[in-house]
């Protein structure tokens, strides 16, 4: 099945002197969720202005963009897709001129009925310019002859099925929406403006709040529909059919370990994952090294359950960019060695216990053990932060397809000898769950959790999808 998977991130401030430039920065720190383009929209003597590029946050924006971009409310947006999609015309936010005045959208998310839906509209002779989504609910909302923006989303929204985190900006309105299971993280957020009234600001992780100097005030919760205007915030359940699923990848790897996410620190979330993994799969070794950055609060949680002693075994470059230019042939594993380098002098001669969030096709892990290897090392276990990667997501994740997800297909022995390591280890679904307080562990201690159904959804590590998915 072909589906516009998109890692992203969405923005907005509302009433704000400096609202694209706090954009600007709430998409800056957001940057890990989409490095292919990079896009703010803002509200100006009620029109939209819209400054979208291909590229880095950085990049893409400069002073005389930001200068351009006026007005005290302004949305934007990151975006990362791989599917050959990267075309200026699907950047977001996406703006139109619909009858009864300017919409913006920026969607974090994917609709896994986005093709149905396009198809319809299509056949009623709609015209699509990029090849994503979220322009499906432009065309919809375009329907709806309301001249309420916010009651034009809520009719529409119950055709939507699967992941979204979306912020609109109308002429007269911010409004901000999340799924009936939550999937993708938004988070609500608040700061003083020069006249010291409040200005609302979401996002979707807390670390953009925290170099905005803005408080954190609540996550916008699952079905539910926020929206700020002149006569100021309003709240409600758009469904009443809710079914938390929140994913949990965000805490494996995806969101930032200095973001709160679904309530829970992640940097605390990813420390229990590695005291976990220690508790199930302990083995005798001199060291624990993580695959940084992704791996190092699991390896710090893996080391202190354990009490074998941390280490930085392999150093990260941070300044690798696209434009290297790589031999043709005359250095194998290139690509890894740019990133990663590692140390002999804290792997020669070492046992050591090497710690990464997740294994996906696997090549990373065997180019990793093959560097540290080299390096000296006399036995190398590997310890993954998550349970094996058997599904692809559909809700908003980059995984490959199934045929490239090494434990879809292969044994624990088979993929230990892929990457060649003398022992691999994953964390269970059951100490997945726990370390995120949804474990049987806390189960037993606490009857009401006991039968509490998990609010998270696992699907790429236990295939049980939450939503129908279609063809
Ligand atoms: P591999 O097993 O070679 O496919 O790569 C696994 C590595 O990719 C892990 O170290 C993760 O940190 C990283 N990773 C996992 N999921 C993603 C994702 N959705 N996007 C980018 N990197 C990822």
């Amino acid at each position: 099945m072909k589906t516009w998977r998109e890692e992203c991130a969405v923005f907005g401030a509302w009433n704000h002197e400096e609202a694209a430039r706090l954009a600007y920065l709430g998409l800056y720190a957001m940057q890990h969720r989409g490095q292919e383009s990079a896009g703010i929209v803002s509200l100006h003597a009620g029109e939209h202005r819209v400054h979208k590029g291909l590229g880095l946050v950085v990049d893409v924006f400069k002073e005389p963009e930001l200068c351009e971009l006026k007005g005290r409310v302004s949305i934007g947006h990151v975006r990362y897709s791989t599917t050959g999609e990267n075309r200026i015309v699907n950047a977001q936010p996406m703006v139109a001129g619909l009858l009864n005045g300017p919409v913006a959208i920026a969607h974090n998310g994917n609709l896994v009925n986005a093709k149905i839906i396009r198809k319809k509209l299509q056949a009623q002779g709609a015209i699509f310019q990029g090849t994503n989504d979220t322009e499906c609910v432009l065309h919809l909302i375009s329907h709806i002859s309301s001249d309420d923006f916010v009651t034009s989303v809520k009719s529409v929204l119950p055709q939507l099925e699967g992941a979204f985190s979306f912020v609109f900006l109308s002429h007269r309105e911010m409004v901000c929406v999340r799924d009936r299971y939550g999937f993708r993280p938004l988070v609500l957020g608040k700061k003083k403006n020069d006249q010291g009234e409040d200005a609302w600001v979401v996002a979707s992780e807390t670390c953009a709040f925290d170099l905005i100097d803005a408080q954190y005030v609540r996550e916008i919760e699952p079905g539910e529909i926020f929206w700020v205007d002149e006569k100021g915030a309003h709240s409600e359940k758009w469904t009443h059919s809710i079914h938390s699923a929140k994913c949990v990848f965000e805490h494996v790897y995806f969101s930032r370990p200095d973001s709160v996410v679904f309530g829970q620190s992640v940097y605390e979330s990813r420390k229990a994952f590695g005291r976990w993994l220690a508790k199930e799969s302990g083995v005798a070794a001199d060291v624990v090294i993580p695959v940084p950055d992704s791996g190092v609060p699991a390896a710090i949680g893996y080391s202190a359950e354990s009490g074998i002693p941390f280490e930085f075994g392999i150093i990260r470059n941070h300044y690798v960019g696209r434009t290297f230019i790589q031999p043709h042939q005359s250095v194998r594993d290139i690509g890894v060695k740019i990133k990663l380098n590692p140390q002999r002098a804290v792997l020669s001669g070492k046992k050591v216990i090497v710690v990464d969030d997740s294994l996906v096709r696997g090549t990373t892990s065997q180019k990793i053990v093959r560097l540290i290897r080299q390096a000296g090392a006399k036995e190398i276990h590997v310890r993954i932060a998550s349970p094996p990667t058997v599904g692809p997501c559909y809700y908003g994740v980059d995984t490959p397809q199934k045929s490239q997800l090494i434990a879809a297909h292969q044994s624990l022995e088979e993929i230990r000898a892929f990457i060649e390591a003398d022992s691999l280890a994953y964390l269970s679904l059951d100490g997945l769950f726990s370390a995120v307080g949804e474990g049987r562990e806390e189960g037993r201690e606490n009857n009401a959790l006991k039968n509490k159904e998990k609010s998270y959804c696992a699907a790429c590590f236990n295939g049980e999808y939450p939503t129908p998915l279609f063809e």
